[in-house]
């Protein structure tokens, strides 16, 4: 559905994003009638789609929530909600359940029990999945199907959300605008029940595995709407995208450095072993460094899977194969090259544990979100979980709220005119991202990355570009503001955890303006100092 007439109708309850927390979302308040907005067409455009571990459960015999909760805390770096990490844990089977009478085919043993996988820093087998690594694409295409018997549920595809309607505080309905048609009027939806599901910001980024679609405008329109932000400045790295000229870039999973590959540099050296005793098996933030550091000190980075999988590489990875050889990289023959890529935000829009934001009628779930339930790094097969748990939590929030109808269309609140995105613009924000606000971090440059960020955000006549420079602005200022390193964020300049600085970061658009007036008033200062 896509007539923008059509659109204009007043709605009850509006969800945007098409991924499985929007997805979930939906179809746990059936029969109520949602409509779904999607920028991508369902099944198109969502990391749900590309997750290949699976979800984190504790199913199996002799695991328990306490034991998922606490390898949950220990990962995440001193900034987990330890009750919000708890409940998390407490409700992944029930969902795990609904999951399964959606259609999801989990794998299942012998005996017909839920199939669990182990995964890095789970203390026991608890990873629910589907057909090996399929479990994305097999949640997606489950759910799609479901709503799509739904009749309550209306779905709009091809709509990006690219401004919140308020009014004294409460949300009272979204500015729309078609996809890839920037001369197109925008379209206003009235409604005062809003969930944003937009995934994450790994776009933002030149070098990522995450969709064109994940770049961070949910967050934006939140932010620009008011909404507190939580945890901005935690952004889980992948060591190991392949750097194939490919974007989004594949991934070389971290199960080849479990079968013995090694990482070397263009002189053929391994150089995790002097980094950590467990060498390329070390935590992920900390291979991502190291491989982060080759690069800039331009040696490059590849990963050598030549003598541990030899001939057997396309039988035991097919999908990373198929990948290097679409690329013209034999991983039989040839090391292959490698970059951290930009995979999951910690951080997001401020969610309490209903999946309720700070502004009144406006919700938020999945990725676009912070609950607090991950810190300052996640642990692996969690998201998709904090998802579906958040999803169900909101629908009942909603469906237990009285939701004042929305009496009439709310005016477009900016920009009926649209410019084209200026490509140039946009290469340089993700460059600059990768660059100044990535894996290694230093205060001068993230100085330097706010000025510009809030400069784009500024000026752009685009209004996709806008709120990409809006969401990189929160993330610059709020990494800049942070004195210390912490699990995935590190400042080179401050290269220990200071205990004292142990809180989440709680933080709004206006506050990140303040820190880029600031810094270029001091940039100024010193231009005139040195002129002087
Ligand atoms: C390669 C890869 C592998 C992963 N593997 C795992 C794993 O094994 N286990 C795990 O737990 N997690 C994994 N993750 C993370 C996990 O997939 C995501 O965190 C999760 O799927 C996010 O779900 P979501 O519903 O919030 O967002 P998404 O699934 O990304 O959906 C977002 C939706 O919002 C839409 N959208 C975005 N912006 C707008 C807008 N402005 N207007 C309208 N619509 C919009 C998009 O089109 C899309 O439909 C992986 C991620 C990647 C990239």
């Amino acid at each position: 559905m896509s007539n923008p007439d059509d659109l204009t109708r007043n709605t009850d309850v509006v969800i945007v994003g098409g991924g499985l927390a929007g997805l979930f979302c939906a179809l746990k308040l059936a029969p109520r009638p949602v409509t779904v907005i999607s920028a991508a067409p369902l099944g198109q455009g969502a990391s749900t789609a590309w997750a290949q571990g699976g979800i984190a459960a504790a199913v199996a015999e002799g695991d328990s929530a306490e034991a998922h909760a606490a390898d949950t805390v220990a990962v995440g770096a001193g900034l987990v909600d330890e009750t919000i990490a708890l409940g998390l844990a407490s409700e992944a089977g029930a969902r795990i359940h609904d999951l399964l009478h959606y259609g999801v085919p989990f794998d299942r043993d012998l005996e017909g029990k839920l199939a669990v996988g182990r995964e890095a820093a789970h203390s026991a087998r608890r990873i629910v999945h589907v057909r090996g690594d399929m479990a994305g694409r097999a949640i997606m295409s489950a759910l799609i199907e479901a709503v799509r018997r739904t009749p309550s549920i209306r779905v709009i595809e091809g709509f990006a959300a690219e401004a919140l309607l308020t009014e004294d505080g409460a949300v009272t309905g979204l500015q729309l605008r078609k996809v890839g048609e920037t001369t197109a009027k925008p379209v206003t939806i009235a409604s005062r029940a809003v969930v944003l599901a937009t995934g994450g910001i790994g776009h933002l980024y030149a070098v990522t595995t995450n969709p064109a679609e994940a770049s961070g405008l949910g967050l934006a329109i939140a932010a620009r709407a008011g909404a507190i932000i939580a945890d901005p400045e935690f952004v889980q790295f992948h060591p190991t995208a392949i750097m194939a000229g490919r974007d989004p870039a594949p991934l070389a999973t971290e199960a080849l450095r479990g079968e013995g590959a090694t990482l070397i540099n263009d002189k053929g050296e391994r150089f995790m072993p002097a980094r950590h005793p467990l060498a390329e098996l070390a935590p992920r933030d900390i291979v991502a460094r190291g491989v982060f550091a080759e690069i800039e000190a331009g040696r490059g980075a590849f990963l050598d899977a030549r003598q541990a999988l030899g001939a057997h590489f396309s039988e035991k990875f097919p999908t990373v194969y198929a990948s290097c050889m679409a690329a013209g990289i034999d991983p039989v023959r040839r090391p292959i090259p490698v970059a951290p890529a930009a995979h999951y935000h910690m951080g997001g829009i401020s969610v309490d544990a209903r999946g309720r934001t700070s502004l009144k009628g406006l919700w938020a779930g999945g990725e676009v979100s912070s609950t607090g339930a991950h810190g300052a790094n996640r642990l692996a097969s969690n998201s998709l979980l904090e998802a579906v748990v958040y999803a169900a939590r909101i629908a009942e929030d909603i469906g237990g709220s009285p939701i004042a109808a929305s009496a009439r269309l709310p005016g477009t609140s900016m920009n009926q005119h649209d410019s084209a995105m200026p490509a140039l613009e946009e290469k340089n924000l993700r460059a600059m991202m990768t660059s100044h606000v990535g894996v290694i971090r230093h205060g001068d440059r993230l100085a330097e990355a706010v000025r510009a960020f809030a400069a784009i955000e500024r000026d752009t006549g685009n209004i996709a570009l806008r709120n990409m420079a809006t969401t990189a602005l929160l993330v610059a200022a709020s990494a800049w503001a942070r004195r210390e390193s912490r699990g995935a964020h590190y400042r080179i300049d401050y290269p220990s955890e200071k205990p004292a600085l142990a809180q989440r970061t709680m933080t709004t658009l206006g506050a990140a303006h303040e820190i880029a007036a600031s810094l270029s008033e001091r940039a100024q200062a010193r231009t005139v100092e040195h002129a002087s």
